[in-house]
């Protein structure tokens, strides 16, 4: 099953029809917008999983709730064909909700005012199967596994940050901490495939701690696909004292811990497994390792070897096709918003109204003209220019392009010249709106929303097809 069956995300929890393809078998029986899913040939639903599996029949009898009126149509159509229905959440009955409590989580560290919606702290592995999110199974169960195993519900991607249990109940502060690994390894074990991630802490989890854990991975759990070392990611609203940026001489020192891991990884079972982000050789000045090293970009959604991706995809090296899907970009910044960047951007056409012969802006934040300026240089063109933008709304270290909002491109494009084009890459929507809530249709210049990646970006610079 594809991780993204459907454009839904988790801020309404009803299986209530959004939308009924033309033509489609459910049309044709009868089902309308806003009819509610009760049940699927007699059975309940809790998510779009169990729905999947249960509308793969050739005879799918469909119990609605039509208004106050309960109702029931009977499709037929071919076994393992689509309804034709999109529904308006991934889950039905209820998101399973963290109870950790990570001084490093970024919905802490939201700024005041934002959408409740943005707030939801989930740890239900159904989302981590549907949209790539981690969880640290402090809530997982053995009822959980079994349907994890017999629906082949892989693969998932699980929180790992310490394998000290002491440390990691330190970290999630959560005792369940201690002893919620043992369900990774009973996932593993059932043949699972699981994307661990650590998110280091400076002065908590890093030097010899993540020494430790990366030793406790290799020891523990060597089939794990891969794992990610990402950085803290701190805003300005953060009330945690003990957290704070990385710096230059931390970064380098996890790029070279990582970097020597692998080797032992490489000599120990073959293969490298475990990545340092993009963002740590950045922060470090250290240029990205080749991409050849990522092999085949596996977590690429999770800022590993993106900067690599982009480059080829740029360049024309991948044959003019994106590597992957992007429904996480940056999505490792642990605790993000589950409407943010893991919703469905959703961005509508723009209306294409400058000419072709105008100077172009590409609008990016701190961490993207780092990677996009060199790529851009290479055309040797100088009506192109990248625009980088500050990230004021969220402060801090922010400085992915995930997290660029409205209002400080608001401020950003306000500073630029009317009658050049503006490209906005659409990883800072979600459901068409930034973070912030303010649309593309709010700011100060028409922006042209491209798709981020780099054979859109070159598409969109040199008007190829
Ligand atoms: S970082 Fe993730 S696991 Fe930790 S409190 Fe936030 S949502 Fe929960």
């Amino acid at each position: 099953m594809p991780r993204r069956p459907y454009h839904v995300g988790v801020s309404d929890l009803s299986a209530r029809v959004i939308a009924v393809v033309p033509g489609s078998p459910a049309e044709s029986a009868g089902v309308s917008v806003d009819d509610v899913v009760l049940s699927v040939n007699g059975q309940p639903i809790r998510d779009v999983i169990q729905y999947r599996v249960l509308t793969d029949e050739a005879e799918v009898h469909l119990d609605l709730l039509r208004g106050p009126v309960s109702t029931s149509v009977e499709i037929q159509k071919a076994a393992g064909a689509p309804l034709g229905i999109e529904i308006a959440s991934a889950l039905f009955d209820e998101v399973r909700t963290c109870d950790n409590h990570c001084e490093f989580c970024f919905i802490y560290q939201l700024p005041p005012g934002m959408r409740r919606s943005l707030s939801l702290k989930d740890d239900d592995y159904r989302l981590s199967f549907l949209y790539g999110n981690f969880t640290t199974l402090t809530r997982f169960t053995e009822a959980d596994l079994e349907r994890v195993v017999t629906e082949g519900l892989s693969p998932l991607y699980v929180s790992i940050h310490a394998t000290d249990p002491a440390l990691r109940v330190e970290m999630l502060r959560n005792r369940r901490g201690a002893t919620s690994l043992r369900w990774l390894r009973a996932l593993l074990d059932h043949g699972v495939e699981v994307h661990g991630q650590v998110v280091v802490c400076p002065g908590i989890n890093d030097g010899g701690a993540l020494d430790d854990t990366l030793l406790g991975i290799l020891d523990e759990y060597p089939d794990l696909a891969d794992v990610a070392v990402v950085p803290l990611g701190i805003s300005d609203h953060s009330n945690e004292p003990r957290m704070r940026a990385h710096t230059r001489a931390e970064a380098t020192a996890v790029v070279e811990l990582v970097d020597g891991w692998q080797e032992t990884f490489l000599a120990t079972i073959g293969r490298r497994m475990v990545f340092a982000a993009d963002e740590y050789y950045l922060l470090a000045g250290r240029a990205f390792p080749p991409a050849g090293t990522y092999g085949e970009f596996g977590m690429h959604e999770d800022g590993i070897g993106m900067a690599r991706a982009f480059e080829a995809e740029f360049t024309g090296a991948t044959g003019g096709d994106a590597i992957g899907t992007q429904p996480g970009f940056f999505s490792w910044v642990d605790g993000a918003p589950a409407e943010g960047y893991r919703a469905p951007r959703v961005a509508q056409p723009v209306e294409i109204r400058a000419r072709r012969t105008a100077p172009v802006g590409i609008l990016t934040g701190p961490l993207g003209r780092a990677v996009l300026g060199p790529l851009v240089d290479t055309l040797g063109r100088d009506d192109v220019r990248v625009i980088e933008v500050e990230n004021r709304f969220f402060g801090g270290n922010i400085g992915v392009t995930g997290l660029m909002v409205g209002e400080d491109l608001v401020r950003a494009l306000g500073a630029e010249p009317e009658g050049h084009r503006y490209l906005l890459p659409d990883v800072c929507l979600s459901g068409g709106r930034f973070l912030d809530g303010l649309t593309p249709g709010d700011l100060p210049r028409p922006v042209e929303i491209v798709a981020t990646d780099g054979v859109s970006l070159r598409r969109a610079l040199t008007w190829e097809p």
